[in-house]
């Protein structure tokens, strides 16, 4: 179902323009608007699921088919000899600011390490 209010809702159903590298029945995947590497592409299912938590939950098989259209982008986009980091910011201390969920597909340079601090 579509949420009226949420960002990647409106992007789904074409009210807000994107940059679509990938469409499927049931996903979407569209260039960030603020890339922070050379290829950053962010994978959503069209249907509204607040996070990864509650889509996992919620329909596993279309979370399934979210990872399917961000290995497909992957392949598309050149990134599977180097390799890439695939993440989904969930909830406030994963610093998730569109609660629609999203996976990040970042690549095309080294990543450096996983997290800018360490538990040190
Ligand atoms: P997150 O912090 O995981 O919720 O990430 C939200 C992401 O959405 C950020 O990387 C933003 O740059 C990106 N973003 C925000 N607005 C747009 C937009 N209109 N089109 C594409 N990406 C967007
Ligand atoms: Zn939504």
């Amino acid at each position: 179902m579509s949420t009226p209010d949420c960002l990647f809702c409106r992007i789904v159903a074409g009210e807000i323009p994107a940059t679509v590298v990938r469409e499927t029945p049931t996903t979407l995947a569209f260039r960030d608007i603020d890339p922070k590497a050379p290829v950053h592409v962010l994978v959503v299912t069209k249907e509204h699921y607040a996070d990864v938590a509650t889509l996992g939950q919620g329909d596993p098989a279309l979370a399934g088919e979210l990872l399917a259209t961000a290995a497909a982008v992957a392949g598309d986009e050149g990134l599977l000899g180097d390799g890439f980091r695939l993440m989904f910011n969930t909830g406030g201390y994963g610093g998730q600011e569109v609660f629609h969920v999203h996976a990040h597909l970042l690549g095309g340079a080294p990543l450096g390490p996983m997290l800018a601090r360490s538990m040190a």
